[in-house]
C-alpha cells in the first residue's frame, strides 16, 4: 500500500516542499529501500527509524518496502524525515489508520526509543505554513519558534505514539502556543549602557550619528582607548527593533540551530564579534547545506571586527558586496540560496603595527613605510564602505570607567529614534536609511552657503568625489538628528570632522 507524508527541506531561511512517499508489499526481496536522501543520512535515519518503531510497539515492515524522499535534487538532512517515515511505514503497513494524515506538514527527528527531538528552522515552518495555509506537527521547541508566526496551527509532538493516535483521531495534541506580542512587549534591557563609558565625547557622538543614519563606523586608536566597549554599547542606543524585524532576526538563528528566544527572557538586536582569525565561510556563510555566516547572524544588529587589519584581506573583500547589498547570495550545484544582511558594520583598528601611534607617550617606533604598509592591508573599496571614520583617542581605562555617570543609552536611543522617524517619512519605508539612500544630490539639497562651504572643503582638504556624497550623507543625518528639514553649515563642518581617512587612503 503508498502512504503519502508531507514535510519541508530548509533552504538557506526558507521551508521548501518535500514528500514522503512510503510504499509496502512490493514483489520481490524483503528489503528496506531509501531514496532521495545522501548516503549516510539513509544508513542513519533507516537506523533510528527501525528502533523508534520497535520500541514504540509498532512492527518494522518484513516487507520489501521503497521510500522516496521527493524532489531528489533538494539537498536534505535525514534527521528531518524520521517521523514522516515513520508515519509513512506505520500507515502503509497498515497498522493504524491515520486518516489526518494528508492535513499536516510534519518533522522531527526520532531518537532511538521513540521520543521526537527538536530541528532546525521552527519559524521558517511557521513562515511557511502561513504562506500556504498549512498546519503543522513539529517538536516541543520548534513548534514553540513556528507558533510566533501568527495564525499559524502548530501541533506538538512529543513522541511517536501520541502523533499516530493523533492522526488516527484518537487523542488530541496539544497545540502549540507562543505569542509574539507577549514576547514583544517585555521590555528590553541590557547590562551594559552608555553611561559606563565616561568622556570620549567626540567617539559618543560619531557613535549617535553612525546609528541614526545606519552609517557604518570605524574606530581607529590605540589599545585599551575603549574601541570595543564603545562597539558593545551600540545595540542599546539601537531604535527598538519592528516585529517583521525581530522575526526576520529569529528565523536566521532558528535556522542556524542556535535559538535566540531560549537564550535571552526578552529581545535584543544581535550584536556579533567574530575572531580575527574567523574563515570566509564563517564570516559570510555557506557550507555543504549553507548557513548563515556571522554577518547575516547580524542582521538588523551590528557586526563588530576588532582588530580589523588582522582579519585575512580576502575574507574582507568578500563582504564589500553583501554589505551594499543587505543580503548574500551563496551559490552551490544544488541551487543558491540567500541570506539577509542588513547591518551596522563596527570596525576598530590600530594606527600603526604597535598600536601606539600619535600616543603621548611617543613610544611608537614604527616608520612611516611600516605604517603605510600595515593600513594598506584594507583596500580603499573597504574603507570606502566606512562612511564614518574616526580617531580614537587613548585614554586609560580607568578614566573611561571613572568620574561619575555620563549619558545613559536610553537618552541617546530616543534622539535616535526620533533622527530614524524623520528618516522613514523621508523614504516612506522602515527599511531604508540616509547611509542606503540613492539620489544623494536631489535628496540633499544646500542652500548657497553650505554650498560654498563644501566646495572650499573639498579644495582646500583634497578630498575624493566619493567623499563628497558621503558628507552630504552623513550631514543629513545630523540635521535629522537636530530635527531640522534643512542641512546648515554646522552640521556639514561635523560631518566633515568624520572622513579622517580620506586623504591617508587615497
Ligand atoms: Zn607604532
Amino acid at each position: 500500500m503508498l502512504s503519502i507524508v508531507h514535510s519541508g527541506a530548509l533552504k538557506g531561511i526558507e521551508v521548501v516542499d518535500v514528500t514522503i512517499e512510503v510504499n509496502s508489499g512490493e514483489r520481490g526481496d524483503p528489503r528496506f529501500i531509501m531514496v532521495g536522501l545522501p548516503d549516510a543520512a539513509v544508513k542513519e535515519s533507516h537506523d533510528r527509524v527501525f528502533s523508534a518503531l520497535s520500541n514504540s510497539g509498532f512492527a518494522c515492515p518484513r516487507m520489501r518496502t521503497t521510500v522516496n524522499l521527493a524532489p531528489g535534487y533538494i539537498r536534505k538532512e535525514g534527521s528531518f524525515y524520521d517521523l514522516p517515515i515513520a508515519l509513512g511505514v506505520i500507515q502503509s503497513t497498515a497498522q493504524a489508520n491515520m486518516h489526518l494524515l494528508d492535513g499536516f506538514v510534519i518533522a522531527g527527528e526520532l531518537s532511538l526509543s521513540g521520543t521526537i527531538s527538536d530541528i532546525r528552522g521552527g519559524i521558517a515552518f511557521g513562515l511557511y505554513a502561513k504562506q500556504h495555509s498549512k498546519k503543522l506537527i513539529l517538536p516541543p521547541k520548534s513548534a514553540k519558534e513556528a507558533a510566533l508566526v501568527e495564525g499559524v496551527e502548530v501541533f506538538v509532538a512529543d513522541s511517536l505514539v501520541s502523533v499516530v493516535a493523533f492522526l488516527s483521531g484518537d487523542v488530541p495534541l496539544p497545540r502549540a502556543q507562543s505569542s509574539i506580542e507577549n514576547f514583544y512587549s517585555i521590555e528590553q534591557d541590557y547590562v551594559i549602557d552608555f553611561s559606563d563609558v565616561v568622556g570620549q565625547l567626540a567617539i559618543r557622538r560619531a557613535v549617535e550619528v553612525a546609528v541614526a543614519g545606519g552609517h557604518n563606523l570605524l574606530m581607529i586608536g590605540t589599545p585599551g582607548s575603549g574601541k570595543s566597549m564603545i562597539a558593545k554599547r551600540i545595540p542599546t542606543i539601537m531604535p527598538r527593533a519592528s516585529m517583521e524585524e525581530m522575526i526576520d532576526i529569529m528565523n536566521i538563528y532558528s535556522a542556524a540551530g542556535m535559538s535566540l528566544s531560549e537564550e535571552n527572557s526578552c529581545f535584543r538586536r544581535p550584536f556579533r564579534a567574530p575572531h580575527h582569525t574567523i574563515s570566509t565561510v564563517g564570516l559570510l556563510g555557506g557550507g555543504v547545506i549553507p548557513g548563515p555566516g556571522e554577518i547575516s547572524l547580524a542582521h538588523n544588529g551590528v557586526l563588530f571586527l576588532d582588530e580589523l587589519a588582522e582579519f585575512n584581506r580576502m575574507t574582507l573583500e568578500v563582504l564589500r558586496q553583501p554589505l551594499e547589498d543587505g543580503e548574500i547570495t551563496i551559490s552551490r550545484s544544488s541551487g543558491k540560496v540567500t541570506f539577509p544582511c542588513s547591518i551596522i558594520l563596527v570596525a576598530a583598528m590600530n594606527p600603526c603595527p604597535c598600536g601606539f601611534l600619535g600616543d603621548k607617550t611617543g613610544r611608537c617606533k614604527c616608520s612611516p613605510n611600516l605604517v603605510a604598509k600595515y593600513r594598506s592591508r584594507i583596500s580603499g573599496p573597504l574603507i570606502d564602505r566606512f562612511d564614518i571614520q574616526v580617531d580614537v583617542p587613548s585614554v586609560s581605562l580607568s578614566d573611561l570607567r571613572g568620574r561619575g555617570k555620563a549619558e545613559c543609552s536610553a537618552d541617546i536611543k530616543g534622539r535616535v529614534e526620533r533622527a530614524r522617524s524623520m528618516q522613514n517619512k523621508r523614504f516612506r519605508d522602515r527599511k531604508t536609511t540616509n547611509a542606503r539612500m540613492v539620489n544623494v544630490r536631489e535628496i540633499c539639497t544646500l542652500d548657497a552657503t553650505c554650498q560654498n562651504l563644501l566646495d572650499m572643503a573639498m579644495r582646500n582638504l583634497y578630498l575624493s568625489a566619493r567623499a563628497y556624497d558621503k558628507i552630504l550623507k552623513i550631514a543629513r543625518t545630523i540635521a535629522d538628528l537636530a530635527e531640522s528639514d534643512r542641512i546648515l553649515e554646522k552640521h556639514i563642518l561635523e560631518a566633515i570632522q568624520y572622513r579622517s581617512l580620506d586623504r591617508v587612503f587615497f
